[in-house]
C-alpha cells in the first residue's frame, strides 16, 4: 500500500500546480484586457453610448476568453492523455499487454454483479506454462520472453471477444474469465486452446521452439464469489500438473481432458 506520506505530498503538489496555472491564466487574461483597453485609448475610441460600451466589452472579453479558452483545452487534453497513459500502465501488464492480477479481479467482480442480475453463469480458467523454467534455461530468458508474447497474443485471437476477459496472472500463468456459457462450454474453450498452444512453434533469433500448457477451470458461482473460483481452479491445475501436464482439468465431475 501507497505510504500516506506520498498521497499527501503528491495531493499538495497537485494544489500547488493548480493555483500555478488559475494565477497564470488570471494574470494572461488581466494583461490581455489591459492591452486591448490601452490599444483602443490609443486610438482615441471611448465609448459614447451604452450600445457602444456593450459592444466594446463583448468584443474585448471575447479577445480575452478564445485564447484562455484554447489554454484551458490543451491543458485538459493534456491531462486526458496522461489519465489514458497512466490508466493503461496500472491496468495492464508491461510485456504481453494483458490485463493485469488487479484490472482482471475488478472486471471478474463486475461481471458476478452483471451474472447477478441476468441469471447467467460463468467460469474461471488458469493455466500455467509448462517446465518453462527448463525452458528459459536452454533457450534463454529473452526466448521466453517472446514465448509468453506469443502465447498471450494466440488466447487473446482463440477466445471469443467481449465475452472471455484474458490476463496474466504471474509470471507464467494465465487466467481466463469465461462469461455465458456452462462448464462443459468453458472446459472445451480451454482445450481447444490446449492444443493451439501446443502446436504453435516461436520463433526467436534462429531458433524454434514449443510449449505446452496445463490449464484448471472452475465454475464461477455468484454466491460464492470469485475468490473461492480461483482456489477451485487453482485446484484442479495442480492436478493437472501432478496428472502429466499438458491436459484440461475441470471441477463438477472433475473431468480430464487429453
Ligand atoms: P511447471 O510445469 O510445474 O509449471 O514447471 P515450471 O518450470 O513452469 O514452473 P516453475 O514455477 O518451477 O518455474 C516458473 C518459471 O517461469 C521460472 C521463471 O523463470 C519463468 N518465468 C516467470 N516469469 C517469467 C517472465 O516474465 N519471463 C520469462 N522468460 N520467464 C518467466
Ligand atoms: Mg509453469
Ligand atoms: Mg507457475
Amino acid at each position: 500500500m501507497e505510504p500516506q506520506y506520498r498521497l499527501l505530498d503528491a495531493g499538495r503538489g497537485a494544489t500547488i500546480r493548480a493555483l500555478t496555472f488559475f494565477g497564470f491564466v488570471l494574470a494572461a487574461a488581466l494583461s490581455l484586457a489591459t492591452i486591448f483597453a490601452v490599444v483602443l485609448g490609443h486610438f482615441g475610441y471611448v465609448p459614447t453610448n451604452q450600445g457602444e460600451l456593450v459592444t466594446t466589452t463583448l468584443v474585448i472579453a471575447s479577445c480575452v476568453a478564445a485564447p484562455m479558452g484554447a489554454l484551458a483545452a490543451q491543458n485538459q487534453y493534456r491531462m486526458d492523455c496522461y489519465h489514458s497513459t497512466l490508466y493503461a500502465l496500472a491496468s495492464t501488464d508491461p510485456l504481453t499487454g494483458l490485463l493485469n492480477r488487479r484490472s482482471f479481479e475488478k472486471l471478474a467482480n463486475e461481471e458476478l454483479m452483471r451474472m447477478n442480475r441476468t441469471q447467467t453463469t460463468a467460469a474461471i480458467a488458469l493455466f500455467d506454462l509448462d517446465h518453462f523454467k527448463q525452458f528459459n534455461d536452454m533457450y534463454g530468458h529473452g526466448f521466453g520472453d517472446r514465448v509468453l508474447l506469443e502465447i498471450a497474443s494466440l488466447s487473446h485471437s482463440e477466445l471469443r471477444g467481449p465475452f472471455d476477459r484474458l490476463g496474466r496472472w504471474g509470471g507464467e500463468e494465465f487466467v481466463i474469465l469465461l462469461s455465458n456459457l456452462t462448464l462443459e462450454q468453458a472446459e472445451s474453450v480451454c482445450e481447444r486452446l490446449r492444443q493451439r498452444i501446443e502446436r504453435a512453434e516461436t520463433s526467436y533469433k534462429d531458433r524454434k521452439g514449443r510449449v505446452t500448457a496445463s490449464f484448471g477451470v472452475a465454475a464461477l458461482h455468484q454466491n460464492d464469489g470469485l475468490a473461492k473460483a480461483l482456489e477451485d481452479a487453482d485446484e484442479m491445475l495442480y492436478r493437472a500438473k501432478n496428472t502429466g501436464r499438458n491436459k484440461v482439468v475441470c471441477t463438477g465431475k472433475l473431468r480430464v481432458v487429453a
